[in-house]
């Protein structure tokens, strides 16, 4: 049996493994997708590195996939439709938090490439009712990074209100593309990066910041919004000094190291501290639906597969400026 080519987390804290496993097999309604690309994700990095606790192992990690249905046992989709497989792969409908539209809360929701297995690899079953058809005019390579960084990025974007003036905090993937859904609706937007990171600056202005600096430094202005990225729980406290009354934070990732103590002062005057979980379908519908119409466009890094853990290893040092991509088949 030739099986297929997977890149495995088998341990926490250790680099990911090349593997040939068994073809997976749809079960009913769902679909058997070959893999043309897949793009890492910061989740990937933290399931790796063992800040979030592993629901399975081994388990191949990956939730922005996008490839072609190659099996169907299910009604949705025909055999050669171009779709993507996002971070939410099982909501059961059913629960308090399902029937409020709360289906990236659910109780037994699942998630790709954490509790089943994902896009890093040559194949990949998915509930058809998970998968969505991808935008039209766009080639893989640049749809990948919509698939989280895009869907949970535009969620955290519209928890963060209506807002004039938005900084983003962290300036990789999803602000990257976030940046250009905040600038079609008029907002200013300022970006905060790790001190000194001149590159990471020059980035974010090339994509149509208006502004970019430290993100430990004052805010050239008060903000009206901020959107934490970055998983430094520092930010928090920074981003809060930010805003002005009324104004809201969201914390956009899954993880985040713990948030020093501040002092009440700077969350009174009605600010607003979230965070955002997962997301729904809805979101990537609406996003899906948004994307070529403005049109976004994503900056990627390509790798193949078998270097997935050169990507991550790019990823924890901050030296990717838009998406990692791998290119699969
Ligand atoms: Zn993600
Ligand atoms: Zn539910």
């Amino acid at each position: 049996m030739a099986g297929m080519r997977a890149m495995v987390v088998e341990a926490p804290r250790r680099p990911l493994v090349e593997r040939q496993l068994p073809d997976p097999r749809p079960q009913a309604g769902e679909v058997l997708i070959r893999v043309h690309a897949c793009a890492v994700c910061r989740t990937d990095l933290h399931i790796a590195d063992g800040e979030i606790p592993l629901h399975k192992r081994p388990v191949v990690p990956g939730h922005q996939v996008v490839g072609v249905v190659e099996e169907t046992a299910g009604r949705r989709f025909q055999v050669g439709d171009r779709i993507g497989v996002a971070w939410l792969a099982f909501a059961d409908g059913v629960c308090r938090f399902c029937r409020d539209g709360l289906e990236n809360l659910c109780e037994k929701g699942l998630f790709t490439g954490y509790d089943r297995d994902g896009g890093y690899a040559e194949l990949v079953t998915a509930d058809e009712r998970f998968c969505y058809p991808l935008p039209s005019g766009y080639p893989y390579l640049s749809a990948a990074p919509l698939l989280c960084g895009g869907l949970i990025g535009f969620r955290a974007w519209r928890m963060a209100g209506p807002a004039e003036r938005i900084g983003f905090y962290g300036f990789g993937s999803a602000a990257h593309i976030i940046l250009q859904v905040a600038r079609n609706g008029g907002q200013r937007v300022y970006a905060f990066v790790r001190s000194g990171d001149r590159e990471a600056e020059q980035f974010a202005l090339e994509r149509g910041a208006d502004w970019a600096g430290a993100s430990l430094e004052p805010a050239p202005e008060p903000l009206d919004a901020a959107i934490i990225f970055a998983s430094a729980g520092e930010l928090v406290p920074a981003a809060l000094r930010a805003v002005r009354p009324g104004g809201t934070v969201v914390c956009a990732g899954i993880h985040m190291s713990d948030i020093p103590s501040f002092p009440y002062s700077i969350l009174w005057g009605e600010c607003v501290l979230r965070s955002v979980a997962n997301l729904t379908r809805q979101d990537a519908y609406d996003f899906l639906e948004l994307a070529p119409t403005i049109p976004i466009e994503t900056a990627v890094e390509t790798h193949l597969l078998r270097d997935a853990n050169l990507a991550l290893d790019r990823l924890r040092s901050g030296a990717i400026h838009g998406s990692a991509v791998l290119t699969i088949a």
